[in-house]
């Protein structure tokens, strides 16, 4: 092989000792490849901890400066793995996003990348250099440092991976591959050996935290697969790749991190308001989804995690609105093909009313169902998996 690009996550990189064994992974790929790129994220649990840091000394720190912040944890990761490799005899660099050559929008914290200037890394590995890019940032047309959004490591190493039109890709981690549910709260829970983009994509946008979403539309749009492997077992890992023609249930994942968002009003609410209000959300950057009206409320969905902002930005803007909000439960069932499958859906609505599950709301899309409860156990997912899968 010519060239490959390797990513280390947070967690296999969290001290000397991991990082030992990420070097040595490296080198072992290194003796069979001519180019290996690596990218890395921050170590451990760094990136939050540097976050907490900076709430502590303001409750809404500037978003520019966050940016600056964050972006020091994959630095830090990047030069101690350059150090360790070069110790051992295997010349490697680091290099910072905008060092890679990473351009991005203006966009703090969810920063997309416009760009990739990707001579100096080509630079560095004709000159058998080992090159370690620091995940999750780049840097604007305005010279200012920016990240990809939570997660976004693994974003950076598949638009290195397209820059360089590597042979492959692999993501390394703490999971071995990617599972049919999560294996922490499903103990039936099985490892696929590949997966489609589509398929993917609906199990990144479902919330599971498995790959960053964007780094899946990446690979799907430039055609250039992705290996979920992990750093410490060396067993096969999941392949995600183009369609492959298939109907099974892959996947059945569980978002409990939600809330509802009901704005109501006296008047009716027409087209222009709520035009109004999805702007709002927009601009600042909140990710809504199932975003809709009713003559007199609009509604939608998004991460608990937001769920103060957002209260306050709509309380402060639409003053004659009642707002509230509810917590709220998400079960995605992700297979391609599954919408023409009405065999599926019975079967779930069939379970569902067995346990006794309140559903609110339930969605069909090529790949995907997707059912809105108030709550559900996860012995509940467990009956669905063993039904499903
Ligand atoms: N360190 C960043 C985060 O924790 C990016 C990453 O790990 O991919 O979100
Ligand atoms: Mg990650």
């Amino acid at each position: 092989m010519n060239t490959v690009v390797l990513k280390f996550g947070g967690s296999s990189v969290a001290d000397n000792i991991k990082l030992n064994v990420v070097a040595e992974k490296v080198i072992s790929l290194k003796k069979e490849t001519k180019n290996v790129v690596v990218v890395v994220s921050a170590q451990g649990k760094t990136t939050d901890k540097l976050i907490k840091e900076a709430q502590e000394l303001s409750a809404i720190p500037d978003e520019r400066e966050i940016d600056m912040l964050l972006s020091t944890g994959e630095q830090i990761t990047a030069s101690k793995l350059s150090i360790l490799l070069n110790r051992k005899g295997y010349p490697a660099i680091s290099l910072t996003g905008w060092q890679a050559g990473i351009r991005t929008n203006e966009v703090h914290k969810s920063a997309k990348i416009e760009q990739i200037y990707i001579e100096r890394v080509e630079k560095e590995l004709e000159k058998g250099n080992i090159v370690v890019v620091a995940g999750f940032q780049g840097i604007s047309k305005t010279q200012d440092i920016t990240t990809l959004g939570r997660g976004g490591s693994d974003t950076t190493a598949v638009a290195m991976q397209v820059a360089l039109k590597a042979d492959k890709c692999y993501i390394f981690s703490d999971v071995d591959g990617i599972y049919s549910a999560d294996p922490n709260m499903i103990t039936i829970a099985k490892k696929l050996d590949e997966i489609s983009f589509d398929e993917m994509q609906e199990i990144a946008d479902s919330g599971a935290k498995v790959l960053h979403n964007r780094c899946i539309q990446m690979g799907k749009k430039f055609n250039c697969d992705i290996i979920a492997k992990s750093t410490f077992l060396d067993n096969q890992g999941t392949k995600i790749c183009q369609e492959i023609e298939n109907t099974k249930i892959k996947s059945i994942t569980k978002n409990e991190k939600l809330v509802m968002i009901e704005m109501r009003k006296e008047d009716i609410i027409n087209e222009q308001d709520f035009y109004k209000i999805y702007q709002t959300l927009l601009k600042n950057n909140v990710i809504v989804e199932a975003f809709q009206k009713e003559d007199h409320h609009v509604q939608f969905r998004m991460d608990k995690s937001e769920q103060n902002k957002v209260q306050e930005l709509l309380e402060n803007t639409y003053p004659n609105y009642q707002i509230k909000q509810k917590e709220i439960e998400k079960v995605t069932i992700v297979g391609y093909g599954i919408i023409q499958d009405n065999t599926v859906l019975k079967q779930v609505l069939e379970i569902l009313e067995k346990h006794k599950i309140d559903v609110m709301d339930i969605a069909l899309t090529q790949a995907k169902i997707e059912v809105v409860v108030k709550e559900i156990g996860n012995e509940v997912i467990e009956k669905l998996h063993e039904k499903l899968i």
